[in-house]
């Protein structure tokens, strides 16, 4: 098994523009954390090793409970492959684990909250930024991607890659789907307030299930009726994607999220003004709540299907020439002299949480010749790992938007395994709707819960 200084490195949890993410194991104290290692080779130089630097420096100052903390961080860990080969100076942090999964998952595969729970998780970012703002920090990079649970489904929110230290920045740096107008369309901005912007998003999306506009810029469809102070049309057309229409909608929750995407920066609410808002004062989901709306909603995604077994026809060739071996780093090894087709089951960790996940008690090599018909259907961009039942694939949909997924199959106990996907990059709701049609395509191979 692969190691790096001293945690096993157990799978992968995620990945970034700059990072893998794995799950590590402390080899004395047994202690899960999460690894966040450099993608970049030449880690000690470029834009990503200063990227990280930042990040390490930024967290350091940082502990919160709806925060994911740093553990430790080194520029000089050393990483050892499972195949013996030793890498030296590996940059890597080592995080809290949010073993709750991805929040988002939860509310794609799930459904959308009712606005008490959406107002406790509100509650919780709120906090999280109340004390990242008054130690000058700001995140710069809000969206569903970095918001996870812990295992008792509180918020976390994670990834400080892009955060700030200085009130007034001009780096064009984010997530475009996410970013406030004064940085679209470029010059001075101030961090916290993008941040604010980006939460307005973030609250919209947990009561609506979908995002309120593409992106907010004066020419995108949805976002001009703010721009024009339509804000009657926009909730007009977003009632009508919602059981009973724009009464679907608080006049309070309504009022909030207008206050909150205001075009103009220096007329949107600061926090102190959201934490007397109306809405923000509101009833709140209690802990108990929460857990019995998730122990609810989980019985429904564990539920096994009644649909047909597929048939699969995938020719050998296929494992064959698509069969590739891939360091920690995931950069593809050379393996013209490793055997291609030795693969050995994963093991399932039942207490990592996610949401993307099915279990089966169907025949192994059956489930691995299912998902490659699945891939071979849906895409040209796809491989097997040589070592592992385990396949990436690219998928993009209608407007060429592409989104990286790996899904593993795992052991979870004698003739149980546990199909799982994990995104590598793209838009995290395209990556719900493609594991949508994988649960569809495997049918009656679901046919067990944990
Ligand atoms: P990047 O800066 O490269 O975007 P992130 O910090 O966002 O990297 O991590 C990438 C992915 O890894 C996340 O979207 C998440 O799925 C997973 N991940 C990151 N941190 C943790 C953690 N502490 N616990 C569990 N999973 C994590
Ligand atoms: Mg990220």
């Amino acid at each position: 098994m692969a190691t790096i200084d001293q945690y096993q490195i157990l799978r992968d949890l995620g990945s970034g523009a700059f990072s893998q993410v794995k799950l590590g194991k402390h080899i004395e104290t047994g202690d899960l954390v999460a690894l966040k290692i450099i993608k970049d080779d030449d880690s000690q130089n470029g834009n990503t090793a200063e990227t990280f630097k930042t990040e390490i420096e930024i967290m350091s100052d940082i502990n919160h409970p709806n925060i994911i903390n740093m553990l430790s961080s080194t520029d000089d860990g050393t990483l050892k492959e499972a195949n013996g080969d030793v890498k030296e100076n590996v940059f890597y942090l080592a995080l809290e684990l949010a073993s709750g999964g991805e929040l988002f998952d939860f509310i794609a595969q799930s459904g959308s909250f009712s606005e008490p729970v959406a107002r406790f998780y509100f509650h919780q970012m709120m906090d999280a930024f109340e004390y990242l703002h008054s130690k000058g920090i700001s995140h710069r990079d809000m969206k569903p991607d970095n918001i996870m649970l812990d295992n008792e489904f509180n918020l976390k929110i994670a990834d400080f890659g892009f955060s700030s230290k200085t009130a007034s920045n001009q780096s064009f740096k984010g997530t475009r789907s996410y970013m406030a107008p004064e940085i679209l369309i470029g010059g001075e901005y101030h961090g916290q307030m993008v941040d604010i912007f980006a939460a307005g998003i973030i609250l919209f999306i947990m009561v609506t299930q979908i995002p309120p506009f593409q992106m907010a810029h004066p020419k995108d469809g949805w976002y001009k009726f703010v721009c024009s102070n339509r804000m009657d049309k926009f909730w007009k057309y977003h009632g009508q994607n919602q059981p009973g229409g724009i009464e679907f909608f608080s006049k309070s929750f309504i009022d909030l999220i207008n206050w909150l995407f205001n075009f103009d920066h220096t007329t949107r609410p600061s926090l102190s003004e959201i934490k007397e808002h109306e809405w923000y004062n509101g009833p709140v989901a209690t802990k108990d709540e929460i857990t019995e709306e998730f122990t609810k909603r989980q019985a429904m995604l564990d539920q096994c299907s009644d649909d047909a077994v597929p048939e699969t026809d995938v020719p050998q060739e296929v494992y064959d020439s698509k069969s590739v071996h891939r360091d920690i780093k995931g950069n593809v090894e050379d393996s013209s002299n490793l055997p291609v087709l030795h693969r050995k089951e994963a093991e399932y960790i039942a207490c990592l949480g996610s949401f993307t996940k099915f279990f089966s008690e169907s025949p192994l090599e059956e489930l691995f010749a299912t998902i490659a018909q699945f891939a071979i259907t849906k895409s040209s961009d796809y491989e097997f790992s040589a070592s592992e039942y385990s396949i990436i694939m690219n998928i993009a949909d209608e407007s060429e938007q592409r989104v990286k997924l790996q899904i593993n199959i795992m052991s979870a106990g004698e003739n149980k395994h546990c199909i799982e996907a994990v995104k590598l990059a793209g838009d995290r709701f395209q990556f719900n709707d493609i594991y949508k049609e994988i649960k569809g395509f495997f049918g009656g191979h679901i046919n067990t819960t944990a």
